[in-house]
């Protein structure tokens, strides 16, 4: 079942709308943005360039600094007495990025997370239990006028006080979890204390998670701990919130409301477009948004995009998990390789644990990477042949997955220096030379 007719339609309709709604956006910041205006003018482009879903080829990249840079209204193209909402993001680092929803905007909002919901196989009869934080993070109010949207109860639990949240989940019967996976495997940890058959006291069908990195272990862990189908949703406040993407029951990859927000993927060194199924940084133009128009918005995410027909009958492109951070990105001879793919190789052996150090060094002209893991404790009691065999069982997932030729040292459990209870995943002495 869809939400909206538009997730199934034909691939042609479906792109004929979001040239018309790309065109009008185009229109709208040229007119309405300066800071847009001057660098169209800069590259010589009016809207009229804009004939195809291709031209946007042609239009600028928009960073988080220049959100930055015109803090904290600069960039809206409405008057505050049009805007209808202000969030922000939590800013770790100097000045948050604020955004801004008009009436309208807020309407696509509830809509895109209405099919959030829908995807996870959530109607009216669900009580669906909402642990994301509530304030200015748009997980809590983006996940609750979702909920509200389709005509389910939603418990508004917000973040914290994992008791009481167990609590209200077992005695409401909740049927939906929406938090954070790393908060939804703390809450089953938790209510394991109270029994082994603790899942007894639950009615939770699915999830739907997101706002953090998620590997398929973590889903694993989380989906079973639960017993629920896992949902992944992705977003972010620049662009919408959550509910720009999210995963149907037929696949793992995440279904993208292309007709509210256009996807590329380019190469993040060059900027240039990369083909389908290739991956790099993922690149968003919201098509309808009214306050806070981007144009070619660069997440700083790595993923890549298929539009393949999917089991399920949307039509609508699908993009995977998010696979790392640009900032993380290693080049090792010329290949990118991401911290997050290794681990996800580590993580697939067994007697060996998370703890591990990536080592790249310069060997000569060469680039020299090599990536020390700390061994399990059952592991090191046994004999050397078997921490040989190992080594190479990993060194080879590394070179067929990755294509890196990696050097792997076995350690000790808990040898590697941990900072902050953590181990320093990546040592890059090539930026030291
Ligand atoms: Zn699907």
């Amino acid at each position: 079942m869809v939400y909206n007719e538009i997730e199934s339609a034909k691939r042609e309709e479906l792109e004929e709308l979001e040239l018309k709604r790309l065109q009008s956006t185009v229109e709208r910041v040229y007119s309405l943005s300066t800071f847009y205006k001057e660098k169209f003018d800069e590259l010589g482009i009016t809207p009229k360039d804009i004939t195809s879903l291709e031209d946007i080829k042609k239009l600028p990249f928009t960073t988080k600094k220049d959100l930055r840079a015109h803090y904290p209204f600069g960039l809206f193209t409405v008057p505050m007495s049009e805007v209808a909402r202000i969030h922000s993001s939590s800013g770790t680092t100097g000045k948050p990025t604020v955004v801004g929803y008009t009436k309208s905007d807020m309407d696509v909002w509830d809509e895109v997370m209405a099919r959030v919901f829908t995807l996870a196989g959530a109607t009216s009869k669900d009580i669906v239990h909402n642990a994301y934080g509530y304030g200015l993070f748009t997980g809590g109010l983006g996940f609750h006028n979702g909920a509200e949207k389709i005509g389910a109860a939603i418990v508004p639990a917000s973040a914290g006080m994992t008791d009481r949240q167990l609590m209200l989940m077992r005695d409401f019967g909740a049927s939906i979890l929406a938090s954070t996976p790393t908060f939804a495997l703390h809450m089953a940890e938790v209510a394991q204390k109270a029994g082994s058959d603790y899942l007894s006291h639950y009615k939770l069908k699915a999830g739907i998670f997101g706002a953090e990195p998620t590997s398929k272990g973590l889903k694993k862990e989380v989906s079973n701990a639960w017993g629920i189908d896992y949902h992944e949703v992705y977003g972010l406040s620049e662009i919408i919130g959550p509910g720009v993407a999210a995963n149907c029951k037929e696949s793992d990859l995440l279904h993208v409301f292309e007709d509210h927000f256009f996807v590329e993927i380019i190469n993040p060194q060059t900027g240039e477009s990369l083909p389908d199924g290739q991956r790099g940084e993922l690149v968003i133009t919201p098509l309808t948004k009214q306050a806070l128009p981007l144009i070619r918005y660069r997440t700083g995410d790595i993923t890549s995009i298929t539009k393949e027909p999917c089991k399920c009958g949307r039509t609508l492109l699908r993009m995977e998990s998010i696979v790392g951070r640009v900032d993380d990105m290693l080049i090792i001879s010329g290949v990118n390789v991401y911290p997050s793919q290794i681990e996800h190789v580590i993580a697939n052996t067994e007697g060996v644990t998370l703890n591990y150090q990536i080592i790249v060094d310069k060997h000569g002209h060469l680039d020299k990477l090599e990536i020390h893991i700390e061994v399990s404790d059952e592991i090191m009691t046994d004999s050397l042949g078997q921490m040989g065999a190992l080594k190479k069982e990993i060194q080879h997932a590394l070179l067929n997955n990755l294509y890196i030729n990696a050097h792997v040292v076995l350690v000790q459990p808990r040898s590697i220096e941990r900072s902050m209870g953590k181990a320093v995943r990546i040592i890059d002495k090539r930026k030291e030379q």
